[in-house]
C-alpha cells in the first residue's frame, strides 16, 4: 500500500508509468501524465461547439476553448488545476476546468491574455464551476486564480474559508501536499481511463 506522505520516486509504478506507460481502458497505452479536459462550465446550456477567443460578446452568451459568458452576467476562464505528483515536482497531474471571476477581475485577465502581458505577480480570487471527477462536489470551492507568462490558462489553487462543509474538502489538501500513484490512478479512472488492470501491486 502507498503511504499518504511518501514520494512517488520511491513508489515503482511510477517510473514503469512515465518510462513504459500502462495498457488503458480506453484501449491505447498512456506513458506518463497527461491533462483531463472540462468542456465547459457547469450552467453552460449552449452548444458544445467553440467560438473563436477574439469573437468574444461581453453582454452576450458565449463560449470558446477559454472564456464563457452567459447572460452577460456570469464570467468564467478555463483554468489549469494542478494535483502535483508527490516529491516529483514540477510533475502534476493537471484537470483544466472552469473558474468564474467577478467581472473587473475577468476583463484584467483578458486583457492580459490579448496583450501579452500576462503578469505572474496577478492574481485573482476564483470559484471553481465544475463538478471535477473523481472528488466529491467541487463545484463552488473558492481560490485565486494566477496568470501564467507561458500563456496557458491561468493556474487555479483552491485555499482559504470555504462554505461549511467544504473546509474539509479532499481538493484543498491535495492541491496542497500533492498526490500518489493510487490516487492518480483513480482520478484517470474517473475520466475513462481505467490503468489499473494488471499494473503489479507495489511492493
Ligand atoms: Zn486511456
Amino acid at each position: 500500500m502507498e503511504t499518504t506522505t511518501g514520494s512517488v520516486l520511491a513508489d515503482p509504478r511510477w517510473n514503469a508509468f512515465t518510462t513504459q506507460g500502462f495498457a488503458c481502458s480506453c484501449g491505447e497505452r498512456h506513458v506518463g501524465l497527461f491533462p483531463i479536459h472540462l468542456h465547459h462550465p457547469l450552467g453552460w446550456q449552449g452548444k458544445d461547439d467553440y467560438e473563436a477567443d477574439a469573437d468574444m460578446r461581453m453582454d452576450g452568451t458565449f463560449l470558446s476553448a477559454n472564456f464563457c459568458i452567459i447572460d452577460g452576467k456570469f464570467f468564467a476562464m478555463r483554468v489549469r488545476l494542478p494535483l502535483q505528483m508527490r516529491g516529483a515536482a514540477p510533475a502534476a497531474f493537471m484537470f483544466t476546468t472552469w473558474a468564474s471571476l467577478d467581472r473587473v477581475d475577468f476583463d484584467a485577465f483578458v486583457e492580459a491574455y490579448k496583450s501579452g502581458k500576462l503578469d505572474p505577480n496577478a492574481r485573482a480570487r476564483a470559484r471553481l464551476v465544475n463538478r471535477v471527477g473523481g472528488f466529491p462536489d467541487t463545484f463552488n470551492l473558492m481560490g485565486s486564480a494566477f496568470q501564467q507568462t507561458d500563456g496557458g490558462p491561468p493556474v487555479l489553487i483552491v485555499h482559504g474559508i470555504q462554505a461549511g462543509p467544504n473546509n474539509e474538502h479532499p481538493m484543498l489538501a491535495e492541491q496542497r501536499d500533492g498526490i500518489g500513484v493510487d490516487r492518480m490512478l483513480e482520478l484517470f479512472a474517473a475520466y475513462g481511463h481505467d490503468m489499473r488492470g494488471g499494473i503489479p501491486l507495489a511492493n
